[in-house]
């Protein structure tokens, strides 16, 4: 057929056809030797909305050229995970420009909060292996109006990969712009996580919880979660929980059907119904609520409220004012109690 029937029935235009032949891709079947007008066999058209296919899917030329000599799958799939990573790479310095254009809007506009009246988070992070693990898989931070604690899982060195990754990634794009950065965050933080898994045999199957809170631009604190680690509020000697657990007997205390006292001893206690890591697509918990100047705020991981009832995390959290001397003591409660897991804190308190 010509190239004008060909071009529309397959998608391509002339100009497009003529640049894939040069390449080598989608030669003509035949060529009028006196007027050069190209013509093209039927069978050719699945092969040119393959080719359309892997273009539109920003694959190189030479690639398809090598997809089109030995069709299989396999390319395909190699492909994939480089646009994944290749997003991941794109999302981080994303997130370096965001960073580098929020240090330019210091010239804030007449009007809205200025920076220096913002609260500061102030805080200290502890982490401890426990007494019966024999690896930390725990992570976690308290830097520049962020604080986050990340609960790592999936073996050798999958865990400690997929806590640490999830943080960084949180952290790059942290600007405290809005809640959605956050989350976003959380969503970046999960693709790189899937995307080194599906690269490194040993980091295959890992995830990671993630709890985050960081001070937003209008002076409230954004808190994200995924997992089962949790943020709490310490305001007026009272505890208060600021998320909720993704885990199968949280699931089930929430519908009814468990109760709180049930739920400690029981297996699926440790089941996650979300976590960073299991998909290209991670549902993400985020909230708004006012700081207060001399909020404590607490992010831990299970290791911490499965060994110290929230009571007592309450008072230990009023016991002293030095935060490093508070956070020691509850790391120290939950060793006392047993010290099951790795448990980690991440303690800060804000200021005018
Ligand atoms: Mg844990």
């Amino acid at each position: 057929m010509p190239i004008g029937e060909f071009s529309e029935r397959s998608g391509l235009s002339a100009s497009r056809l003529r640049a894939y032949a040069a390449a080598g891709l989608l030669v003509p079947a035949a060529i009028d030797s006196a007027s050069g007008y190209r013509y093209y066999s039927p069978g050719q058209l699945r092969e040119a909305q393959l080719v359309h296919a892997l273009r539109d899917a920003g694959m190189p030329i030479v690639e398809i050229a090598a997809v089109l000599d030995a069709p299989t799958t396999g390319r395909l799939e190699r492909w994939s995970l480089q646009v994944e990573r290749d997003a991941s790479t794109r999302h981080e310095a994303l997130a370096v420009a965001r960073r580098l254009l929020a240090v330019d809007d210091d010239t804030v506009p007449p009007g809205s909060r200025r920076r220096t009246e913002m609260p500061i988070l102030q805080g200290v992070v502890r982490t401890n292996i426990g007494r019966v693990r024999d690896r930390n898989e725990d992570a976690a931070l308290c830097r520049g109006g962020l604080v986050a604690v990340a609960d790592g899982m999936g073996g050798h060195p999958g865990g400690e990969v997929a806590s640490a990754l999830g943080l960084a990634l949180l952290e790059a794009a942290f600007t405290g712009r809005s809640l959605h950065e956050l989350e976003a965050g959380v969503r970046a933080g999960n693709r790189a996580i899937c995307g080194r898994a599906g690269t490194d045999a040993e980091s295959e199957g890992m995830g990671t919880t993630l709890c985050a809170a960081g001070v937003l631009s209008d002076g409230n604190l954004g808190v994200v979660n995924v997992g089962d680690s949790r943020a709490y509020l310490w305001r007026d000697h009272s505890l208060q929980p600021l998320t909720e657990d993704h885990s199968v007997t949280a699931e089930l205390i929430r519908r009814g059907e468990l109760t709180e006292r049930d739920a400690v001893d029981d297996p699926r206690r440790s089941i996650l119904t979300r976590a960073l890591g299991t998909g290209p697509d991670v549902e993400v918990d985020g909230s708004v609520h006012p700081a207060l100047p001399g909020d404590r705020l607490l992010l831990c991981t299970d290791g911490l409220f499965n060994e110290v009832a929230e009571a007592e995390i309450s008072s230990l959290l009023g016991a002293a004012a030095d935060l490093g001397a508070v956070a020691d003591e509850l790391v120290q409660s939950a060793l006392a109690n047993g010290g099951r897991d790795n448990v980690t804190v991440a303690l800060a308190e804000v200021h005018a």
